[in-house]
């Protein structure tokens, strides 16, 4: 099964490209396969085989072909030779090769897949030892004996027994949940060391780059003091070294900087146009400047730097493959790419995965903080794709892309030509249309060519789902309440789906003559066939036809918009998924298609598990309006795709086999990795080892609201517009100050002088500024405030007093060392909530004593990477073993598609969620503010949360925290509610407390 995961493209896991093929292969005389006689179309479940061969000598032969056609696709790029070669999108930079690069080989980096493990049993008492010879070889103090002590008296198997060994087997992956700052980081260097020196090799998967970085340094230290040959290196993106070594630099750290620093020797060849920009040198993507005199019109093939096999940029990875210990991010390891070619077992590869680069490399897999690397990979930051812009000057891939169809052959062209003047013609006329005022995306008819807002000052990330508005439409025409608990019926759910072009199936229902009239408006208005713009006379047929159903104007205007940015998406959804399949075509070697498929997912061809149970990529659509030079705007879209619950829980199993043929042990470690409802952390294996948090009083749930001076009312923040915010969280700040932080402070300065700090939490860098505005309008030094800010772009618009210490999220675990004088840290909560530890100088305490939510965290339920994880969570249900596992697969491929239009049409609004979403929402809230106050909990201190924001304790509209967590404890079944105690011990009681709930839940 490995084997064929390792090879299959992605698209054989879309079910729906799944069925396109096999239908294609039905109507193919030559075929291997054919239907039963007997059984209708749509009731098939399985073929007859005609092809008259064993079927598994038939597997084995079809495997070789795959295997075949994987390795060729996998061939490392040619050196470039003497001559020149262009970079950049244009090829706008020119490089001179010398003819000493002639024939110059680019060495691989060697790795060799380690045997596998089936399991490794680690004692306490091996781990004690270790900490002893390092302390009596460094003269140092055991510190971590303690540390250890207190971990192992405390944790308990998963049949609540005391631990003295971790047993750790392969396959899937092993959960040991155990609350901040009780020494999971520890167990991890030390375990690592310990297996390394008994020959098996590890991999560490910290959060953050900074975090890996500290780890190496710390175990390459340990292995100094205990005189091993034993190596242990960071794994780091080659992007993110130039950014870290300038960060070294800056702090005067000259030895990071040696570890980090390079130059690219490249540039010294640069003859014309700019230079190779520090982070995106042009490694592997020189092309010659000279066209092949090729009859057949080849594109110009991408040629690797013949500096490659020795650059400094690639050290790394080279140390990597060599040490004992890898360190790595969890961004790295499930999105990184070596981009150096890899011998592996004898064959030379390109673009090796850091995760396949690690899984054949390490036996074991400790994954620090997994369930926020599962939730991260839910967000789809990273893979966006401008589609079309008007009134700027930018590069458009897919304008690229028809440039160099030229470059096809007629039989590639044919399949490329459709989806790509498809895609460019939905995507121009949309983009035009929402920028005339034709179309909008959101709640409220815009100005044409109105000012341009920024997607912070929208407050949501700006992403538009095709259907995220269905609930406007269900509700006047089918006259289904968008407040309703219970998603609509199955059969409006056909006749709705049968509206639009994209969703109608081959078995629509016959719809009333009314909406017959709406779909095939709909289906003009995406057609082009006339090759004229018709959207006027469409709307104004739409209204027509609607009017019986709606009868007041601006909702008719709504309804109809609705209706057409659904069509138009939902057209542009369809096409851009052809185009990616089409582009990606392994004969199609396009520089914009390699653009087109990295950005959309598709590039990764062979992933092991491509996609969740919906079965394809969800698109999520943005449009942002310019003014400079001229009114105008762009259209950018971001594929979301995978399944991330499940890559997780089967790391050690199908995907380890997949990507190293072996099963590996994996380790998750969190404080928060069991918190059922909690649809992006929660990680779907069970807990092997746990710690439950029994200090009473070491987590405090306080109530931190602030009265406004004038109405005495308490302020309230979450619920208001975004420019409603703005004055009310200016105003939170100073009178936060006034009623609360004042008196905290004085009291801290008094009895805890070394964490005389607190934290104050906004949802964005433009909160996190207003908050300190006013607090420093009161506070009597603004240099007792600190604010971090964006590492790059444009900071918040609030003006602050110079006084005010503005700084970077890298540089904030540095705060007490280089700012003694700060008593007051506000940030954005998403940056903070994890992995970072604020500590006393020169002690392992953390220096934070408080914590406030000053903003009541976002739910944006139908946010992308939200629903996207809603749905994939809820599909995959309880996930017990089946004797059916195809039934299986289409329960949970129904129970996908249910939530997904669950959420799509539900009205976004938290107070009129419904409970099931309510109570999921809430579970994620609760895990950010576990993590979030065990920043303050390091070195074993105690910690203070406030809840300041009004909207946590007003239980008008149902969204008080007491009403939440009633919510969320009674959507628990028993099982889940007893491991919930259990984990979470003490923690939760302070949730309950202060929710006045039973403490017998
Ligand atoms: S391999 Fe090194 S020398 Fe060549 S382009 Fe990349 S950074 Fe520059």
């Amino acid at each position: 099964m490995g084997r064929f995961l390792r090879v299959r493209p992605n698209e054989i896991g879309s079910h729906r490209r799944f069925r396109d093929m096999a239908q294609t292969l039905r109507s193919d005389p030559d075929s291997s396969y054919e239907l039963p006689a007997d059984v209708p179309d749509s009731e098939v479940r399985s073929v007859v085989a005609r092809h008259g061969q064993h079927p598994l000598d038939l597997a084995a032969r079809l495997m070789e072909e795959a295997e075949k056609k994987y390795l060729e696709g996998r061939r490392p790029l040619p050196g470039a030779g003497p001559g020149r070669w262009g970079f950049g999108w244009r090829r706008e930079s020119v490089v001179e090769l010398p003819v000493t690069v002639k024939d110059a080989v680019i060495d691989p980096i060697v790795l060799n897949t380690t045997p596998a493990v089936e399991d490794v049993t680690v004692t306490r008492d091996a781990l004690e030892g270790l900490v002893k010879e390092i302390s009596r070889n460094t003269g140092k103090p055991p510190w971590r004996l303690g540390v250890l002590a207190k971990l192992f008296d405390g944790l308990r198997s998963d049949e609540d027994v005391p631990v003295r060994k971790l047993l750790l087997k392969a396959g899937g992956i092993r959960l040991l949940n155990a609350p901040t700052g009780v020494g999971k980081s520890v167990l991890i260097g030390l375990l690592a060391i310990h297996l390394a020196r008994a020959g098996v090799p590890v991999g560490i998967v910290a959060g953050r780059v900074d975090g890996a970085t500290k780890t190496t340094e710390e175990i390459n230290e340990d292995l100094e003091a205990l005189g091993v040959a034993l190596r242990c290196a960071t794994l780091v993106s080659p992007r993110r070294l130039a950014e870290k070594a300038a960060q070294a630099a800056d702090d005067g750290q000259w030895n990071r900087f040696d570890t980090f620093g390079y130059g690219c020797s490249l540039a010294a060849s640069v003859v014309d146009g700019p230079q190779p920009v520090p982070k995106d040198e042009p490694c592997t993507i020189l092309r010659s400047l000279v066209e092949p005199v090729d009859h057949k019109r080849r594109p110009a093939l991408r040629h690797a730097c013949p500096h490659l096999g020795v650059c400094d940029r690639h050290r790394g990875l080279r140390a990597g493959a060599a040490a004992d210990i890898v360190v790595t991010n969890h961004h790295n390891l499930m999105h990184g790419t070596i981009p150096v070619p890899v011998l592996i077992d004898g064959t030379v590869l390109n673009r090796v995965s850091v995760q396949e680069f690690l899984l054949r490399k390490c036996a074991v897999l400790l994954i620090d903080e997994v369930d926020h690397m599962q939730s991260g990979m839910f967000d789809a930051g990273a893979r966006q794709l401008m589609l079309a812009a008007s009134g700027t000057a930018i590069d458009l891939p897919l304008v690229h892309l028809d440039a160099e169809r030229i470059r096809l052959l007629p039989a590639e062209d044919r399949d490329v030509v459709p989806p790509l003047t498809r895609t460019r013609f939905l995507a121009d006329q949309f983009l035009n249309y929402v920028l005339e005022g034709e179309m909008w995306l959101k709640d409220a008819r815009p100005q044409a060519n109105g000012k341009r807002r920024l997607a912070d000052e929208r407050g949501d990330s700006g992403w538009h789902l095709p259907g995220s508005r269905d609930a406007l439409v269900l509700k006047h025409l089918f006259g289904i309440d968008d407040a309703r608990a219970e998603p609509a019926p199955e059969t409006v759910y056909e006749q709705f789906n049968a509206l639009f072009p994209d969703s109608r199936g081959a078995q629509a229902p016959l719809l009333p003559e009314w909406l017959r009239g709406i779909a095939d408006q709909l289906t003009l208005a995406v057609s082009n066939d006339s090759a004229q713009d018709q959207i006027r006379e469409i709307r104004h047929r739409l209204h027509g036809l609607v009017a019986e159903q709606v009868e007041h104007e601006d909702d008719r205007r709504e309804v109809v918009n609705v209706l057409l940015v659904r069509t138009w998406l939902g057209a542009l959804h369809q096409a851009l998924t052809r185009l990616t399949y089409a582009v990606a075509a392994p004969g199609a070697e396009m520089p914009a298609a390699r653009v087109l498929a990295e950005q959309l997912g598709t590039v990764a061809q062979h992933q092991a598990i491509p996609y969740g149970p919906l079965g394809y990529l969800l698109f999520g659509f943005r449009v942002d309006r310019v003014d400079d030079p001229q009114p105008g705007g762009t259209l950018s879209v971001q594929a979301l795709g995978g399944d991330p619950h499940t890559t997780i829980a089967q790391l050690g199993g199908t995907v380890a086999l997949a990507a190293a043929g072996v099963e590996r042990v994996v380790l998750g470690l969190s404080a928060t990795v069991y918190f059922p409802g909690a649809a992006r952390e929660h990680v779907r294996a069970d807990i092997t080892y746990s710690m439950t948090d029994a200090d009473r009083g070491a987590f405090t749930t306080l109530a931190g609201e602030a009265q406004d001076e004038h109405s005495q009312t308490t302020i309230r923040i979450g619920g208001l517009s975004e420019s409603g915010k703005t004055p009310a969280i200016r105003d939170l700040g100073a009178r936060l100050w006034d009623q609360h932080l004042d008196a905290h402070l004085c009291y801290l300065a008094a009895n805890d002088k070394d964490r005389e700090l607190c934290m104050l939490v906004g949802n964005s860098y433009r909160h996190a500024a207003l908050l300190a505005a006013g607090i420093v309008s009161r506070c009597a030094d603004p240099g007792w405030v600190a604010v971090v800010v964006p590492r790059s772009g444009p900071p918040p618009l609030t003006v602050l007093p110079e006084k005010v210490v503005t700084l970077t999220i890298d540089e904030l675990e540095s705060l007490p060392r280089k700012h003694k004088n700060v008593k007051v840290c506000i940030a954005p909560l998403s940056l903070v909530a994890r992995g970072l530890n604020i500590l006393v100088p020169d002690d392992q305490r953390s220096a934070l004593a408080s914590v406030w939510v000053c903003v009541r965290p976002p739910t944006g339920i139908t946010e992308s990477a939200e629903l996207f994880a809603s749905v994939n969570a809820y599909a995959l249900g309880s996930d017990e073993a089946s004797v059916d596992p195809v039934g299986m697969w289409t329960m949970q491929r129904t129970r996908a598609f249910r939530r997904l239009f669950h959420i799509l049409t539900s009205d976004p609004r938290f107070s009129r969620l419904s409970r099931e979403l309510k109570a999921e929402a809430v579970a994620g809230m609760l895990v950010d503010m576990i993590q979030l106050a065990g920043r303050a909990r390091r070195g074993g201190t105690s910690v203070e949360l406030y809840l300041v924001d009004g909207a946590f304790h007003d239980p008008k509209h149902g969204t008080d925290i007491p009403g939440l967590l009633r919510y969320y404890i009674a959507s628990l079944s028993p099982s889940q509610r007893r491991g919930l105690e259990r984990v979470y011990g003490t923690t939760l009681t302070s949730w309950l407390d202060f929710a006045g709930i039973d403490k017998e839940i």
